[in-house]
Parts: C-alpha cells; sequence; structure tokens
C-alpha cells in the first residue's frame, strides 16, 4: 500500500477537535446510509482528517477514497450541535490532496472555457438526436446522458428591459450551463421577471462559478474563475442565481461584499405589479430541496402563489440525490442508488411534476425517471410560476 504524507496546516484542522464524536450527523449521511461504514460518516471522515493533520497517519488511497466519496452536501454541518465547519474543513483537505485527473477532472476544466462547454454541448445534442441512444444508454457516462435530457443553443441578450414600470434592476447568474442546460429555466426566468418589472442584465463576460473545481480542492483552478465574475458582477448590487449550487458558493466567497440571492427568494420580495395574476395549475408538485439550497423555504411559499396547485415536500431521506456536482461522474454506482431512492420516492408519490432549484438535481433525477420510464417533468420553480403567468417557451 502507498503512504505518503500530504503538505497540511496542522492549524486550520484545529477545529476537527469540536467534534465530540455524538454521532447524531451519521442518519442524515447519505454515504453512511449506503454503507453503513464509519470511514465514510462525517464522524469518521473527521477523525481522518485529525489524524492526517496531526501526523498521526498517512496519506493513503483507502484514506483517498473515503474522503472522496463525501458528497459535500454538508447535511452534517447542519444537524451538529457542536458546529463543527464540517464543509469548510472538507474543502481545506481536499485541497491539500494531491491532485488527480479522471473523467470528473476533465469535465471540470471542459465546463470552465467557452469552447469546451459549447463542444460539450454539440456532443450531447448529438447523442441526444443520435437513433443508437437506446443501445449506447447502457455504456455511456452517467453524465452524458444527464446532459442529452437537457442541452439546448438559445440566443441570449445582454439587456432586458422591464415590461411596464420599472422596479428593481436585477443581474442573473447564468454560469457554465445555464444558458444551455438551463435554457428553459434562464428563458422562464428572464419572462417572469421582467412581466413583474425587474429589468434584467445578463453581464458580458460571466462564466463558470468555480464551485466545482473548488470543491474538488483545485484552487488554482477556481480562483481566476472567481475573479472572472467578481469583475463582471462588479457593478451589480444584487445578483439572482437560479442554481442553487453556484448561489451558495458565490454567497460564501463574496461574504458580505454582494448579496446573492436564490430566484425563488427575489421573486416572492418583489413588489408584484397588481394587473399580474397567477391562472390556476391543477397539478399535484413534487418538492425537492437540494443539498446547497440554503433558503428552502422561498421556493414553497413562491409556488403555493399559484390557484390549486398541491405541493408536496419529498422525503427528507436521502438527504443528497447524488448529482452533487461532479460526483456523480467519479462514483456512478453511489449516485445511481441515491437518484434511484429520489426516483422511488416520486413514483410513489403519484405527483405530476418535480421541482427543484438546482441544474445538476435536476438532469440527474431527469435521466433516473426517464430510466425507469415515468413521464414526469422535472422543472425549477419559476417554470411553475412561467406557466402560471401563460407563458411557455
Ligand atoms: S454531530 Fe457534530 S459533533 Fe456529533 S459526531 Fe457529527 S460532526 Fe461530530
Ligand atoms: S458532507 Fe454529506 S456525504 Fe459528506 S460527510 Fe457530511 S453528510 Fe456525509
Amino acid at each position: 500500500m502507498s503512504v505518503t504524507t500530504i503538505p497540511i496546516n496542522s492549524a486550520s484542522f484545529a477545529a476537527t477537535d469540536l467534534c465530540v464524536k455524538c454521532g447524531l450527523c451519521l442518519p442524515h449521511c447519505p454515504t453512511y446510509r449506503l454503507s453503513r461504514d464509519e470511514n465514510a460518516s462525517p464522524r469518521g471522515r473527521l477523525a481522518l482528517m485529525q489524524a492526517v493533520a496531526e501526523n498521526k497517519l498517512g496519506f493513503t488511497p483507502a484514506l483517498r477514497q473515503h474522503l472522496d466519496q463525501c458528497l459535500g452536501c454538508r447535511r452534517c454541518e447542519r444537524v451538529c450541535p457542536a458546529k463543527v465547519p464540517y464543509g469548510r474543513l472538507l474543502d481545506d483537505f481536499r485541497a491539500a490532496m494531491p491532485r488527480r485527473t479522471g473523467l470528473a477532472g476533465l469535465a471540470r476544466r471542459v465546463l470552465a472555457n467557452t469552447a469546451g462547454r459549447a463542444a460539450l454541448a454539440a456532443a450531447a445534442r448529438g447523442y441526444a438526436r443520435s437513433g443508437w441512444r437506446p443501445v449506447l444508454r447502457r455504456f455511456v457516462p452517467l453524465g452524458l446522458e444527464v446532459l442529452a435530457h437537457q442541452a439546448k443553443a438559445p440566443a441570449l441578450q445582454a439587456h432586458y428591459p422591464a415590461l411596464g414600470t420599472e422596479t428593481a434592476r436585477v443581474a442573473l447568474f447564468v454560469g457554465c450551463t445555464g444558458a444551455w442546460l438551463d435554457a428553459d429555466t434562464l428563458r422562464a426566468a428572464i419572462a417572469v421577471l421582467t412581466r413583474l418589472g425587474a429589468a434584467v442584465a445578463l453581464p458580458a463576460g460571466q462564466g463558470c462559478c468555480g464551485a466545482l473545481q473548488w470543491h474538488a480542492g483545485d484552487r488554482a483552478a477556481a480562483a481566476p474563475l472567481l475573479e472572472n465574475n467578481r469583475r463582471a458582477f462588479a457593478g451589480a448590487e444584487v445578483l439572482v442565481s437560479f442554481a442553487s449550487g453556484c448561489g451558495a458558493f458565490l454567497q460564501e466567497q463574496t461574504g458580505a461584499a454582494k448579496k446573492v440571492l436564490d430566484l425563488s427568494r427575489f421573486l416572492l420580495d418583489l413588489a408584484w405589479p397588481a394587473a399580474v395574476a397567477l391562472q390556476p395549475l391543477p397539478i399535484k408538485v413534487g418538492l425537492h430541496t437540494p443539498c446547497t439550497l440554503a433558503d428552502a423555504a422561498a421556493a414553497a411559499e413562491l409556488l403555493c402563489r399559484i390557484p390549486e396547485l398541491t405541493l408536496l415536500p419529498l422525503p427528507s431521506q436521502p438527504a443528497c440525490c447524488g448529482a452533487a456536482g461532479t460526483y456523480l461522474l467519479e462514483h456512478q454506482d453511489s449516485a445511481r442508488r441515491l437518484r434511484d431512492e429520489v426516483v422511488e420516492q416520486i413514483a410513489a408519490s403519484g405527483v405530476d411534476c418535480v421541482v427543484t432549484s438546482n441544474v445538476g438535481c435536476a438532469g440527474h433525477l431527469r435521466a433516473g425517471l426517464a430510466a425507469r420510464g415515468m413521464a414526469v417533468e422535472v422543472l425549477h420553480p419559476v417554470m411553475l410560476i412561467a406557466r402560471s403567468m401563460g407563458w411557455n417557451p
């Protein structure tokens, strides 16, 4: 077995000592629920990080695997009574781990640059149209199947004026995937925002938020992406994101310097013109809450404004659908098992459609529902608000 040491700043891992080993986080950890292995639990991973930081344990492939298999969902952090900053510790530890290439690393590099994204979108569209898809489905990586359900190429403007009196201005974060993997959501967001009196800007030069790179420990790759967006959004007071993972990361990185709001929260807090009336949608909707969506109540509250819509929150377990950025590329088995559990819950609930506020979860669930032969739409909440306003892409 190869044992190495890694350059690690022991002081930044002092917070591992806060863990009192109570185990309250274990039932909330998706990877522990799957494996029942202490090394795949938050408590176990904290103990491993602490032992390496204190030079009591070398860095081995097995140890790497335990840390790699963490989804980074931070469900453990939310329930921890000792307030262990698990997410920060995991990010710091991964940043100290030796870099690895592989499919997920390649995907992160491709998503970070414009030409790479265009080529990937074209490949996904070609695959989606291919008559061989039913045969190839069993062999292609889970990620390509996810992309095939979504890849589109919309034409975008830099600015969309408010319809009627302008009451707000907003800079919309599109990121690396919003324009082609979540094109309908983007168009619906623009339609709803402008209808409600907000002028929408899509600042030029914006791009990938860098969350995938950062959480994988590749800070050198994340830094220029963060700087790029800092410049692109320098003049914006409020930045609105319709992908919860990107929004959470941008808020964490910008801190008090910039207000980053999830789209549902922004829509909820807008003063709606009296002339805007939502039409009834007599459907049963399953509400999926992504791990990265801190303001989960906003989506529910927003959807409850639609007359005759019945909202049904999906069960809180498994706490993560298994998409988790590029996790679904590296850990396909766990990603499938977690997803299929959610798909079973959707099937049992009898809902007409599912809403989620994250593009990664949406794609992963769509692919899972299609694989099970279920024609259940997976949409961002704004899509239903738009439909209730009479808009369709
Ligand atoms: S809940 Fe917090 S203190 Fe308890 S075992 Fe988990 S990480 Fe440690
Ligand atoms: S971040 Fe998620 S997968 Fe990782 S230890 Fe915490 S709960 Fe488990």
